[in-house]
């Protein structure tokens, strides 16, 4: 089930965009299937569960936590974590630095913006994101390598567009006013199982992809 799942989604998403599978809830032998089935980035949104399900499974998986960070859980994911999808705040990239810098790594992360129009989500807003970047060349131990945002959950696909369009600008804007001289900086992470196709087709090159491979939770 979970490996055609798997190689249905694949099939809509063009080789430069990359699959983040989010197994978030689903047991480790979910993700072992995926695995088997040669996909190798994967997505939590919680800290305890991705520590535990990095310790009991291979670790050539890329683990990405695309949830909400708190400062003081930082530490625990610092020693192996891929990519940190949703840094919003200056006082967690100090500490994502800090903790790279114990662990002798640098770690990539994404500056997470609110594109939605609910006001719940977390993100940046352009002017919190400047006034950020204004300290942020003199962190050695992190590199901010894109941009993350989740659409409003709303079946209007005009606004989901729309909204996808505003981190795609977001994007291009910090990369020729900030990012012009770093090649690494070119991730857009947009898109979840009910809009991967509509965020690539307005520039996204990463999607999390939970339920459409791994079913409901
Ligand atoms: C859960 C989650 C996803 C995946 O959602 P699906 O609709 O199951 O694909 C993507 N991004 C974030 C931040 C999530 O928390």
């Amino acid at each position: 089930m979970i490996s055609e799942n798997l190689v249905e989604v694949l099939k809509e998403i063009p080789n430069n965009v990359t699959l983040v599978a989010v197994s978030k809830t689903k047991p480790i032998e979910a993700i072992e299937e995926a695995y088997l089935a040669g996909q190798r980035h994967f997505g939590e949104n919680k800290v305890q569960e991705l520590v535990a399900k990095h310790e009991k499974l291979p670790k050539d998986i890329n683990w990405h936590l695309i949830g909400h960070l708190q400062t003081n859980k930082v530490k625990y994911v610092a020693p192996f974590v891929h990519l940190i999808h949703a840094v919003d705040s200056e006082k967690l990239l100090i500490e994502i630095d800090k903790q790279a810098h114990k662990n002798n790594r640098i770690i990539d992360m994404l500056l997470q913006f609110h594109i939605a129009q609910e006001d719940t989500k977390f993100g940046l807003s352009m002017g919190e994101c400047k006034l950020l970047l204004k300290n942020s060349r003199s962190f050695l131990n992190t590199r901010i390598v894109g941009v993350m945002g989740m659409a409003s959950f709303v079946d209007d696909e005009y606004q989901i567009r729309n909204e996808f369009k505003t981190l795609r600008n977001i994007f291009n804007e910090l990369k020729s006013e900030y990012f012009g001289d770093v090649p690494y900086f070119s991730t857009i992470s947009m898109g979840m199982s009910g809009d991967y196709s509509l965020a690539i087709e307005e520039g996204s090159t990463m999607v999390r992809v939970g339920s459409a491979i791994f079913g409901t939770r």
